[in-house]
């Protein structure tokens, strides 16, 4: 087994090639040839990271001071850059279905503050709707939430927009309420 296949997993172990190709990079090696003392040193040090993220971050702190660099400094721009490329990747991930239902409630609190806030009234069967959670299978928003604008349109009232299942679980709240009161 070669030395550049050894690094297991302990991640990649750059060649020789590739190490004096990094040194040439720093200004304390641009003069002269690093020794081979130097260059196992480096590459033992940089053990688990690639020859492309270290020229990045090579480049990245030689912005920043041009003087030296020592393995610390690169690998800690490196554990950075992949922390950044983690949390981007872990963005995009997310799953468009939540994205899509967490925005389709936003929507629906929006409605609930703007009617709260001008103080429009609603039709009493729709306020009396909204006092019980929806049992419509697929909309089931809470009590005080209008129902969500999905699935088919003959399921929703057209006076109020709420489920009929919803209105008529409301009625049947409001009947048992009353019978309660005057048992
Ligand atoms: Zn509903």
């Amino acid at each position: 087994m070669s030395q550049e296949t050894m690094s297991g997993q302990a991640g990649p172990l750059m060649s020789r090639v590739e190490v004096s190709g990094l040194l040439a990079m720093m200004a304390a090696f641009r003069s002269r040839t690093p020794s081979d003392t130097e260059l196992r040193w480096w590459r033992d040090q940089l053990v688990g990271y690639s020859s492309a993220e270290c020229q990045a971050a090579l480049l990245a702190h030689s912005k920043t001071s041009p003087e030296s660099v020592t393995p610390a400094q690169i690998i800690g721009r490196i554990r950075d850059a992949r922390h950044r490329t983690e949390v981007r990747r872990q963005r995009l991930a997310r799953d468009p279905e939540t994205d899509r239902r967490r925005s389709a409630d936003a929507a629906r609190r929006g409605m609930a503050a703007v009617y709260a806030e001008t103080g429009w009234t609603r039709l009493p069967e729709q306020r009396a709707a909204l006092t019980v959670p929806c049992p419509e299978p697929g909309c089931e928003v809470p009590a005080g939430v209008m129902c969500a604008q999905t699935g088919p349109r003959p399921r929703r009232d057209p006076a109020t927009g709420v489920h009929r299942s919803r209105r008529d679980a409301a009625q049947a709240a409001a009947a048992a309420q009353d019978r309660e009161v005057t048992a």
